[in-house]
C-alpha cells in the first residue's frame, strides 16, 4: 500500500510514499500529524490550515502482484 496526503482545499500533494503506519517501526515518519507539522500545519500553496480532518488521505494498493 502507498499513501498520499493532499491538501483538502487546493489538492497540493503533501506526502507520497509508503503507508505511514507501516513506517512506524522505522520511526521515519511517526504519523500523519507529524507530516502536517512539517508544514507548520499550514498548506504552503493556499495557506489553508492542515489537520488530519481537513486533508485528503488516500491509500492505494500496488498494481503489481506479490511474486
Ligand atoms: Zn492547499
Amino acid at each position: 500500500m502507498s499513501q498520499t496526503i493532499d491538501c483538502g482545499k487546493c489538492g497540493m500533494l503533501l506526502y507520497f510514499g509508503e503507508e505511514i503506519s507501516r513506517r512506524l517501526y522505522m520511526r521515519a515518519i511517526p504519523d500523519e500529524a507529524a507530516v502536517l507539522a512539517a508544514y507548520d500545519n499550514t498548506c504552503p500553496r493556499c495557506g489553508a490550515p492542515l489537520s488530519t480532518d481537513s486533508v485528503k488521505i488516500t491509500f492505494k494498493r500496488r498494481a503489481e502482484h506479490v511474486a
